[in-house]
């Protein structure tokens, strides 16, 4: 699961605070060289570059096992961006495999793919979690989602609703490209939407 400290799963800002959040790198881009001691980075090929998969997935595999390498992806599917979604399934289903060979979380990205997101989650059965990050689904998605075992990661925008719905267990919470957003003021936000709903679960 994701290392504790850890408060936010997925940023793409390279100065988000150091062993705290989980920074998203470009497989292609690879570790900086000048990463702080304690730094936790995420890598996979974004199904918006999937179509590159055959440069960038053999990077994946190299950097995978590194031990600041603490969640696979961001990977996913994305019906609006990217190469075909055949492609894009086969591509994410071996950023899952890989996933679970090492023991690391998988962080999706996931846009109007959500059947079939699911189809692959069931024929897997995957040991690590599947975390849905940037989430901005309803109530009724998510519960879909946590049903079937995976996690909920929010961000700067979200559906109070859903806020309010996702238990605390399975909740987490990002920065993502949002770098004048930090994860204190997410996290306030998504307290408040918590506190204030007649929903709230835990
Ligand atoms: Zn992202």
């Amino acid at each position: 699961m994701i290392p504790p400290g850890v408060t936010d799963i997925h940023t793409h800002n390279p100065h988000a605070p150091t062993g705290t959040a989980i920074v998203n790198i470009e497989p292609d881009a690879g570790i900086p060289a000048d990463a702080p001691p304690g730094a936790l980075y995420s890598t996979g090929v974004h199904p918006w570059r999937s179509a590159e998969a055959a440069t960038l997935w053999p990077r994946v595999e190299n950097l995978a096992g590194d031990d600041r390498i603490a969640a696979i992806g961001e990977a996913g599917l994305d019906r609006l961006k990217g190469a075909p979604l055949s492609e894009q399934l086969t591509l994410l289903e071996r950023h899952a495999r890989l996933a679970d060979a090492l023991g690391k979380p998988l962080i999706v990205h996931c846009v109007r793919a959500w059947a079939e997101l699911l189809a692959l989650h069931r024929r897997l059965r995957p040991a690590q979690p599947w975390i849905i990050h940037g989430f901005r689904g309803a109530p009724a998605l998510a519960a879909r989602l946590l049903e079937a075992g995976m996690y909920i990661s929010l961000g700067p925008r979200f559906n109070p609703a859903t806020a309010a719905a996702v238990p605390a267990h399975r909740l987490l919470l990002e920065t993502d490209d949002n770098s004048a957003v930090s994860i204190a003021d997410v996290a306030a936000a998504v307290a408040a939407a918590r506190d204030s709903s007649p929903a709230k679960s835990n």
